[in-house]
């Protein structure tokens, strides 16, 4: 196989992941990222990385919870009415996926992702010896009635389905799996097939430094442009630094792709999901030694290294719109109702956006319009778990060897990208 040099922008957990799987293969990688490694999208997410992701959020239940969702005062989902007039065909092209045939297609292709990923993250977390960072005891849905448990069930059966392993519990097999939670929780679904990480900051951090320790090159450096070289391979313009040239780039940069991929003329047509967490003390006897989803809140809580992180739903919004408290202060009332939650620990709310495409599946593979130009963007709530695995995808394509799944699905031709 040829050796080729290549320069990944964006050090988040998909880029990060992608830089070592080419480095792997025996190219020559270039990590460009204008901060640190995992310091923006791939830090403040509630770091499950779990089977059960694989029903995105325009599943096909989501046209029964529309009119209450369209009142803006729903924990799990709020938009920005100016947003959503601006972004009014891709939202249509979203609810558009919420019928039984894509549904089926993209949970196919989500499922083999996820997959995929779960492995490849214990094969990375071995080696940058960071195994201590992640737990593999699964994560718990809870429901504060039989009716919110009944109304989940088209969900528990495409999971069963795909053959994703969880089970029932009640309030007593709850507490005896999860003794911190008290008693406002009648029903939970524990989801055996998933794992979490307590940091998810130092998850990409200790990849990326595996990145640097087997000889690859970060720079920190904000790419301005990317630019054809004459002849043949790309130019990487950055601030302050001459242009560096390779044969091929990745575009991994998240919520930031649009921006540096609509310089080339390609119309990324991404959706803001974005979402706040918070860390909180606790004043129960008991921490919480897993993830949970509080349907009833709707929103995770997460032990994680600095304390318990409660990560809100989605607010559709531009991604630089000045952050509101509103779904944060909402979901922590709902919480304290039912558990023991301490004083708050940070003294801003973090804001990250969660990026999505249409159909809720990543754009993974060449660009059809540019040669030597891949994508790696658009992971919505699922980015912290799947970076491993789009990247053994994205390195397959490369090297034009078999895949480990179906790639076309994630096709970038799609979106005309
Ligand atoms: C509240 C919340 C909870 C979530 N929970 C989960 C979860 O439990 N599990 C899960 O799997 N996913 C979760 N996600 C989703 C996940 O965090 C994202 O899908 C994932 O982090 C996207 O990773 P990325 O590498 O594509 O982007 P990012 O992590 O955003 O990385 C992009 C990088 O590009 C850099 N960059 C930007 N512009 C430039 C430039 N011009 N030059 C150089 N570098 C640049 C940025 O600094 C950044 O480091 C959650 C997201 C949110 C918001």
């Amino acid at each position: 196989m040829t050796q080729r040099s290549f320069a990944v922008i964006g050090a988040g957990m998909v880029g990060v992941c992608c830089a070592l799987e080419l480095q792997a293969r025996g190219h020559r990688v270039t990590l460009f990222e204008r901060g640190e490694p995992g310091g923006e999208t791939s830090s403040g997410n509630a770091g499950v990385a779990a089977r059960s992701s694989l029903v995105p959020l325009n599943h096909p239940g989501l046209w029964q919870a529309l009119p209450s969702l369209l009142g803006n005062r729903s924990g799990a989902l709020r938009y920005s009415p100016a947003y959503a007039l601006r972004r009014v065909a891709r939202l249509a092209g979203f609810l558009g996926q919420a019928r039984q045939r894509p549904f089926e297609q993209t949970t196919k292709a989500l499922d083999a992702l996820i997959v995929h990923s779960r492995q490849r993250h214990r094969h990375w977390a071995s080696e940058a010896r960071a195994q201590h960072l992640w737990r593999h005891d699964g994560w718990l849905y809870l429901y504060r009635s039989r009716q919110a448990y009944e109304a989940a069930r088209s969900i528990r059966e495409t999971w069963s389905g795909f053959g994703v392993a969880h089970e029932t519990l009640d309030a007593h097999a709850l507490r005896s799996v999860e003794p911190g939670l008290g008693s406002g929780y009648p029903l939970a679904v524990w989801v055996r097939d998933a794992d979490s990480a307590s940091d998810p900051r130092r998850v990409v951090q200790a990849y990326a430094a595996l990145f640097v320790n087997n000889g690859g090159r970060l720079l920190q450096a904000a790419v301005q442009q990317l630019t054809q070289a004459s002849g043949q391979g790309w130019l990487v313009h950055s601030a302050g630094r001459p242009a560096e040239a390779v044969d091929e780039v990745v575009v991994a940069l998240g919520p930031w792709s649009p921006a540096l991929l609509g310089e080339l003329g390609l119309k990324v047509p991404m959706l803001y999901e974005r979402g706040y967490h918070m860390h909180y003390g606790w004043n129960g006897v008991q921490p919480l030694v897993r993830p949970v989803y509080d349907t009833g809140a709707a929103c995770v809580l997460a032990p994680m290294g600095r304390g318990l992180r409660l990560s809100t739903g989605v607010e559709l919004n531009d991604l630089d719109a000045p952050a509101s408290s509103a779904q944060l202060d909402m979901a922590e009332r709902a919480v304290r109702t039912c558990l023991p939650l301490g004083a708050r620990l940070d003294t801003q709310a973090w804001t990250g956006a969660r990026p999505t495409l249409p159909d809720s599946r990543p754009a993974i593979g060449a660009s059809s319009r540019l040669p030597g130009l891949w994508l790696a963007l658009g992971h919505q709530h699922i980015g912290f778990s799947t970076g491993p695995g789009t990247a053994a995808l994205l390195g397959s394509l490369v090297d034009r060897q078999p895949t480990p799944f179906d790639p076309r699905p994630f096709a970038p031709g799609r979106f005309r990208l």
